[in-house]
């Protein structure tokens, strides 16, 4: 897979970028990445939100699938979801 560490947004094909997050997210270590039950269930929260758009967070800009997947993180609104 192609990785770019230096290639803003506009400069990466749509699909590539969607693969590279997915491995991203696939390749955290896992003392860092939330278990799935967990993951999943924020996800749904996000998913319930109105902060949610296009798959972004409006609170953040973090990609919920991204941002979710870090079990040290949590949600950026004053409500905290999770
Ligand atoms: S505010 Fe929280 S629950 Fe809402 S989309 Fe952002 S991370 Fe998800």
């Amino acid at each position: 897979m192609k990785m770019c560490k230096r290639c803003l947004l506009s400069e990466i094909d749509q699909d590539q970028y969607y693969a590279n997050m997915y491995e991203y997210i696939a390749l955290l270590p896992v003392d860092i990445k939330t278990e799935e039950k967990e993951y999943q269930r924020r996800l749904s929260l996000c998913k319930q939100c109105d902060e949610l758009q296009n798959g972004m967070c409006r609170k953040c800009g973090c990609f919920v699938e991204v941002r979710a997947a870090k079990k040290q993180n949590y949600c950026p609104s004053e409500k905290k979801f999770w």
